[in-house]
């Protein structure tokens, strides 16, 4: 198991008030990927954890959860599928609406991302509501992968978004607050 300073990663993230919304409190990670040493045990650590499931794919969610899904992917040798906002992706999608801590959204995934009975592992850097990771995973589920975990660098416990979860899916987060 990769050791990481867990204080030490709650620290890099910086709040932002008041960002993109009055009354949003916006945890900003790019202090963690600038610094190369807490990056790469971040997603030393999220590797570890992803193991656990088996998975044959890392499923990232648009933006943050490509930088740490496909490190991830590329640290494990996985294949890495982009779940992105309404009308990102060039080939046949298929979507899923969800409401945000800020506003309504839908995400998209293509229609031969995954493979049905195929395992694989959700990253996203931040667990707020669940509404995006939920209907992430309804995306997955659709057709017919199997949601090993659902791994995220940051839980904001106040918002239970892990109730937005399907209950036989693992969720693990690094730091919450
Ligand atoms: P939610 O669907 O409410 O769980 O929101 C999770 C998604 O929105 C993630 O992709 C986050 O990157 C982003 N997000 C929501 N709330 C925040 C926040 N307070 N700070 C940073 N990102 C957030």
């Amino acid at each position: 198991m990769s050791r990481i300073n867990l204080q030490q990663l709650k620290s890099a993230i910086r709040d932002i008030p008041d960002f993109p919304r009055p009354g949003i409190v916006f945890k900003d990670i790019t202090p963690i990927l600038g610094d190369g040493q807490l990056f790469q045990s971040v997603i030393d650590h999220l590797g570890d954890e992803a193991e656990k499931a088996n998975p044959s794919k890392v499923v990232g969610i648009d933006a943050r959860g490509f930088l740490f899904g496909a490190a991830v992917a590329y640290k494990l040798a996985l294949g890495c599928v982009p779940i992105r906002k309404k009308g990102k992706l060039p080939y046949k999608s298929i979507g899923s609406s969800y409401q945000l801590e800020y506003g309504d959204a839908e995400v998209e995934m293509h229609v031969d991302a995954i493979n049905p009975g195929e395992r694989v592992v959700l990253i996203d850097d931040l667990l707020a509501t669940g509404g995006t990771s939920g209907a992430a995973v309804n995306l997955i589920q659709k057709l017919g992968g199997i949601v090993g975990s659902a791994l995220f660098v940051i839980e904001l416990q106040f918002l239970h978004g892990r109730k937005n979860l399907p209950p036989d899916v693992p969720v693990y987060s690094m730091v919450k607050f």
